[in-house]
């Protein structure tokens, strides 16, 4: 695998240095993996409360693990959203759609990041969901409420997509939770009669294939994306910061809808990503959200790929 990344700043004002104004830049790297071409694009950032990612974590305990970070005593997080465009043969592949215009405002920006690549929507032949989060869904339609990708064939797993349009969910759902609860159904309408829903295991692309990780919400997928013999995997938020997730998989992560869940899928997965030395990109690992997970004894470390 061989990456070059670059960083194209879009109307933004260069101040002395190399310091850009945030929110204004966007960057992207580009894999070739086998015969296909992955590159990651930025959508932009979060913008965190603490409480939302440590969830009971005690803060002394967690300032240990945010200290060499920088992040020690932080109010709050800002993760990076790194969306992953695999082309391969005649697929255009995008894995999440990203948050549009309503989420965050420090977010959304995947449209320059495709257009600087030469890309429009409608060559994309595929949008395939890692799950039902804003950030990774409200991108999908346009101003009109029509599907963003017009040409694209939509594919989520069907646990999200039944948990996500379940006409219930707006009561059982945590009260914080509700608008995206409100907000996933409303998308995935426009998409119900067209949408492709698989499970576990299924081969969705020639090469793409779902890989159950269940926990942050109930029916999470990442995905080894193939071609040729060489394999990388998109894990979505399964694997949802470069500090916590990999210093201290077995803490709950606030972000999990089912925290129980995703210690288990975390653990396991750091594991076997750890031990077969597997590339894979992380929705909110640090822009572009390549790297390997190195283990020390039963905790990891994530080393960028550079
Ligand atoms: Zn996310």
């Amino acid at each position: 695998m061989k990456m070059t990344r670059r960083t194209v700043m879009s109307g933004a004002i260069a101040l002395a240095g190399s310091v850009v104004l945030p929110g204004m830049s966007w960057a992207n790297a580009t894999l070739t993996v086998g015969t296909g071409t992955l590159d990651t694009l930025s959508d932009g950032h979060l913008v965190l409360p603490r409480s939302f990612v440590l969830a009971d974590t005690v803060a002394a305990d967690a300032d240990v693990v945010l200290e060499p970070f920088g992040l020690a005593d932080a109010d709050t997080f800002m993760p990076d959203c790194n969306l992953t465009l695999w082309r391969n043969g005649d697929r255009v592949v995008l894995f999440d759609a990203g948050s549009g215009p309503d989420f965050m405002p420090t977010a959304g920006h995947l449209m320059a990041a495709m257009d600087a690549l030469g890309l429009t929507p409608e060559d994309v032949t595929d949008v395939v969901f890692t799950h039902g989060h804003p950030d990774h869904l409200w991108g999908v339609l346009d101003d009109f409420d029509e599907p963003l990708f017009a040409n694209a064939q939509h594919h989520m797993g069907q646990i999200e997509y039944n948990y996500w349009t379940d006409p219930g969910l707006p009561d059982t759902i945590l009260p914080e939770r509700l608008t995206f609860a409100v907000g996933a159904a409303r998308r995935l309408e426009v998409l119900a009669e067209t949408i492709n829903l698989f499970a576990d295991g299924a081969q969705i692309i020639p090469g793409v294939t779902a890989r159950a990780t269940f926990g942050h919400t109930p029916g999470h997928m990442s995905f080894e994306v193939a071609a040729g013999d060489e394999v990388i995997v998109v894990l979505g938020d399964c694997i949802a910061n470069h500090h916590f997730a990999f210093a201290r998989p077995e803490w709950p992560n606030g972000s999990d809808q089912d925290t129980t869940a995703g210690v288990a899928t975390r653990t396991a997965l750091l594991a076997q990503l750890a031990d077969a030395d597997t590339v894979f990109v992380g929705f909110h690992l640090p822009t572009p959200g390549i790297g390997r997970a190195l283990r020390n004894g039963e905790t990891f470390q994530y080393v960028a790929m550079t």
